[in-house]
């Protein structure tokens, strides 16, 4: 089904079914213990990015494949302006996660219909991409399916956002070259570089390993810490510092963050990438406050002007 309008944001990615069990921690191998309270969400890294775009304004896309009695096929449309999916006979992806006392998580997905996405499909979306502003891949998806999507924006000059996650240590030299923003977390930016993240200083020298591979620019995210943010046009790295909140549930702050990035990339192409960045903290902020993923997410109209 090729997308009728331009868009502002295309999301190449994962759609999964959340089964969210909240406890007092997080259970040790071989252990079972009591939970709280339990509730099914959706989730999916690319669709939570393509979600939180949305609920800011960017007329933004979803290209994914899920299961052909899929929820997705007529719940999804309630956020996101258009929809390409696929449907196969591969179960819908889905995500165990159990969020401790203090917000943490601890996190299993099973990718089923999602690594089905194949380059194949994407030619039916050809047209659409390249008329699109931003596009943004992760990797809960089969990465030569992202690394083509990605190739392709590039080719028609659409702005493009690479999230490496889940993290794999060793990650196809090209999707650097590709990345106009290449943005993780700590952890990924650990396993990618082999060296430790846990300081602002340690995430700036992680940031120039990561740079140096061919990036346009690199983005870690640090939790409470905000984020730095490095460009390959400027020889400085710069930490963009936020007003930590008490989490509630950190499940989907990243990709609360990065779908803000789409959005601001999409909506103002002349902020400098900083003040993106500054602003995307605010909103992933917000995120973390209440229990789920995409249902944390917040709306324009609940966000103060001065982030639009
Ligand atoms: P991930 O969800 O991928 O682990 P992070 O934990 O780095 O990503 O969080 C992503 C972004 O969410 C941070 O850069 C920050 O902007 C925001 N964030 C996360 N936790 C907090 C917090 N406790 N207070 C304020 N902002 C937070």
């Amino acid at each position: 089904m090729p997308l009728g309008k331009a868009l502002d944001v295309i999301v190449v990615g994962s759609c999964m079914t959340d089964l969210v069990s909240q406890a007092p921690r997080l259970p040790k191998a071989g252990e079972t213990i009591h939970g709280h309270k339990f509730f099914i969400g959706f989730g999916g890294k690319g669709a939570n990015q393509c979600v939180q775009a949305a609920r800011l304004g960017a007329e933004s896309a979803m290209v994914c494949k899920v299961n052909h009695k899929s929820q997705w096929l007529t719940i999804v449309t309630s956020s996101i302006s258009s929809t390409f999916y696929q449907t196969s006979n591969a179960a819908t992806g889905a995500a165990s996660i159990i969020v401790n006392d203090a917000g943490e998580n601890a996190i299993v997905i099973v990718a089923g219909a999602n690594m089905l996405l194949n380059t194949e499909d994407l030619k039916d979306i050809q047209a659409s991409l390249s008329r699109a502003k931003v596009l943004v891949c992760q990797l809960e998806i089969s990465p030569q399916t992202s690394l083509k999507a990605m190739c392709m924006a590039q080719e028609s000059g659409v702005k493009t956002i690479f999230n490496p996650a889940p993290a794999i240590e060793f990650l196809d030299e090209e999707f650097y070259k590709v990345s106009d923003v290449f943005c993780c977390n700590e952890s990924e930016a650990e396993l990618l570089t082999g060296c430790p993240v846990s300081t602002v200083d340690e995430a700036e020298h992680a940031g120039q390993n990561l740079l140096a591979r061919g990036c346009g620019a690199v983005i870690i995210t640090l939790g409470p810490q905000g984020c730095v943010v490095l460009q390959a046009k400027e020889s400085t790295s710069k930490h963009i510092p936020t007003e930590a909140v008490k989490a509630v549930d950190t499940t989907g702050a990243g990709d609360s963050f990065i779908g803000a990035l789409a959005f601001y990339m999409a909506y103002y192409p002349t902020v400098p990438l900083e003040e993106m960045a500054r602003r995307a903290n605010r909103v992933a902020a917000v995120s973390v406050q209440t229990m789920g993923t995409q249902i944390s997410f917040p709306f324009k109209k609940h966000l103060p002007s001065a982030l639009f």
